[in-house]
């Protein structure tokens, strides 16, 4: 079976997650179903949703809508929430269920004793002080991937609004304290993660030039103009800076018509990769499913369905290429960001 390292998840911010060994009743990860579909790594997110928030949306007419951006949320919340997920990954690793990766070492070792490979992230820097100095003690505790924001504004940076269609040039860039923390994690080896983020802040990420562009779980604005989608223009930035796009799987990003539909084929998914692939090259497209955190397409219900997309991806990929969208590439590119 191929084995698969997969950009995003949200499982273990989810009420059930305590399943996650025996196997919750519902969701898209858990342990034995992560063994079915072949995941063998991935990028497991700590989320702090806002508090009383629920994404009502704002404008809605045909297919469009926009949905008000999710109000700021307190350092002190995400401070909780954050430990709460780090401590699940520590008491998973202690038990023996999985391998919190530190390293690209640590990433082979845990592939090769056949042991779940979870990369610790948050997704949204909130719970990170603005003056940077709790980030040493997060990297201490096994961070190696951090989001600048999800869909609101934060202390260094500001999230897309989910809108469609939409531009993602929407809000102004980096804050000073976004800057440093880019710097800041490049220096430590921590992978920093562009997915949320608005078009403004990107081009000034990228303008610092400090490690490879990834945005772990987006999709091509080109085909599916929602607001969390990359603009050519960024994707050929990713490209140029050794970086990847972890395609996502969530229909609202992938559909042309932005409907969250299940009724959604695999060749959906393909079709964003392939676009990708065309214009920066295959060695930069990977997968973000986004599992726990968006509708998925029928045909790919949980994890354990991982094989069928596979398969759609090889009825338009070689066999090479296919092994490197499905781990190779997260790999080049997190030893990149990781420094080894
Ligand atoms: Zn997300």
């Amino acid at each position: 079976m191929t084995a698969v390292f997969d950009g995003h998840n949200d499982t273990l911010t989810r009420d059930d997650a305590d399943d996650f060994v025996t196997g919750r009743k519902g969701g898209h990860i858990d342990l034995p179903r992560a063994r079915s579909g072949g995941l063998a790594g991935g990028i497991f997110a700590a989320f702090t949703p806002t508090p009383g928030y629920t994404g009502t949306i704002k404008g809605q007419s045909g297919g469009a809508y926009e949905i008000a951006l999710a109000p700021p949320v307190d350092h002190e919340i995400a401070v909780e929430k954050v430990d709460v997920t780090l401590d699940r990954l520590d008491a998973l690793e202690r038990e023996g269920h999985v391998r919190v990766v530190r390293s690209i070492a640590d990433l082979d070792v845990a592939r090769d004793d056949g042991v779940l490979a979870a990369v610790a992230h948050i997704e949204g820097a909130e719970a990170v002080d603005p003056g940077l100095e709790e980030l040493d003690a997060l990297y201490a505790r096994g961070l190696r991937s951090l989001g600048l924001v999800w869909s609101r504004a934060n202390a260094f940076a500001h999230g897309v609004p989910f809108a469609f269609p939409a531009s993602p040039d929407i809000g102004p860039g980096l804050t000073r304290e976004g800057a440093a923390l880019v710097r800041r994690c490049a220096e430590l080896g921590v992978a920093v993660d562009l997915s949320h983020l608005n078009e403004a802040g990107f081009w000034d990420v990228a303008k610092l030039d400090a490690a490879p562009l990834i945005a772990s779980h987006s999709a091509v604005h080109a085909l599916a103009p929602s607001s969390r989608n990359l603009t050519d223009a960024q994707i050929d930035a990713i490209g140029a800076s050794g970086g990847l796009v972890g395609i996502v799987f969530a229909v609202g990003f992938t559909r042309a018509d932005g409907k969250d539909d299940r009724d959604t084929p695999l060749s959906t998914i393909v079709a964003h990769a392939r676009h990708v692939a065309d214009r920066i090259g295959a060695e930069h497209v990977a997968l973000g499913s986004d599992f726990d955190g968006a509708t998925m397409p029928a045909a790919l219900g949980d994890v354990a369905c991982l094989p069928r997309l596979l398969d759609a991806l090889r009825a338009d990929f070689s066999e090479a290429d296919v092994d490197g969208i499905a781990w190779g590439n997260w790999r080049r590119v997190l030893a990149a960001a990781w420094r080894g």
